[in-house]
């Protein structure tokens, strides 16, 4: 099989060729179709996130199982499959043991603590992988797995807003635009100030208004959304949201938060973050994914072309996700 391993962060992804893994109890072998890349990735690359290295990367796997380990259930040879972020928590710390394993306290996560998807093939744990609705090609399902299933998580956060700010239109936000949209909610959309471009593709993905996440909307929010990675968006967006309005944190990383009047807090608004998914989100947001008719934006690369692909993210040079073919 062929890789796209991280030895470090701050370096360059490098390409390497080792035998196909076997897979375990409970394991999957996965021939990968295509894997998206998430901004996740790269806070890892960048060293912002301490993962276990060397590291695989990828957590936005579609694949086929190529192989069954001991004991697997309900999924065979050849069947469509998808590989999100929370590749296997612990089972018994409390929060396992309380239906909240998005918390666990020893997870493992796909392309973090375990090899990922930018390979031609990964393991994973097959009680967590989930199924990929049928309208999807192999390339647009791949953001899905954790940009649309984390985002569709923090819009739930967001309760019965009626209307939402999404702040940063990347990945995520073009699928939770979308989500919001066909719930009925008023979106307003907020980019980079002057990303024109950005703005016209928010709108056309059903947001009713889009500028700079230095503008005010033309009303105020009930709860406000945070993908771009930028802590001093916290306070911005806190000035948006009306008195019992939520800003809910999307990101695993973030840049500090600057000190802001409590005044601004003030009216029973509420800063919340969200971590990681549960199966249930999982299985829950692939559902709506297909009954929504939720599309997706991509933009393809080969697998060894990996780190011009992260470069293109990070540069937000690209609408919608990056998704690499191998
Ligand atoms: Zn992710
Ligand atoms: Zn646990």
């Amino acid at each position: 099989m062929r890789a796209m391993q991280l030895y470090a962060a701050g370096r360059k992804l490098r390409a390497v060729e080792r035998a196909l893994p076997v897979p375990g109890q409970g394991e999957l072998l996965v021939e990968v179709a295509a894997c998206g890349i998430c901004r996740t990735d790269l806070h890892i690359a960048d060293g912002e996130l301490e993962a276990s290295m060397p590291v695989v990367p990828g957590h936005e796997i579609v694949g086929r199982v190529a192989a069954l380990g001991e004991g697997v259930d309900g999924w065979s040879i050849g069947d469509r499959v998808g590989v999100p972020w929370l590749g296997r928590p612990c089972g018994a710390c409390s929060y396992c043991r309380s239906e909240r394993e998005n918390l666990c306290d020893d997870p493992l996560f796909t392309g973090f603590s375990r090899d990922g998807g930018f390979a031609t093939h990964a393991i994973a744990d097959a009680d967590f992988c989930l199924p990929i609705p049928a309208g999807f090609g192999d390339v647009e399902a791949a953001p899905l797995l954790c940009a649309g299933l984390i985002g569709h998580r923090a819009l739930e956060m967001a309760g019965e807003a009626q209307v939402v700010g999404l702040y940063g239109f990347g990945a995520a936000a073009h699928i939770v635009a979308q989500v919001a949209a066909w719930q009925g909610r008023r979106v307003h959309a907020f980019t980079r100030p002057g990303d024109s471009a950005g703005q016209a593709f928010a709108r056309s993905l059903g947001c009713s208004w889009a500028g700079g996440s230095d503008e005010a909307p033309p009303e105020p929010l009930d709860a406000a959304i945070l993908f771009a990675p930028v802590g001093a968006l916290v306070p911005a967006a806190l000035r948006q949201v009306r008195k019992g309005g939520r800003v809910i944190c999307a990101g695993i990383h973030m840049s500090d938060i600057p000190s802001f009047p409590y005044a601004d807090l003030w009216g029973e608004r509420a800063i919340l973050s969200v971590a990681n998914l549960t199966r249930n989100d999982g299985r829950a947001f692939m559902a709506l994914a297909q009954k929504a008719g939720l599309r997706t934006v991509t933009t393809p690369y080969p697998l060894e072309d990996a780190e011009r692909a992260m470069d293109d993210v990070r540069a937000g040079r690209l609408e919608g996700a990056a998704v690499l073919v191998p």
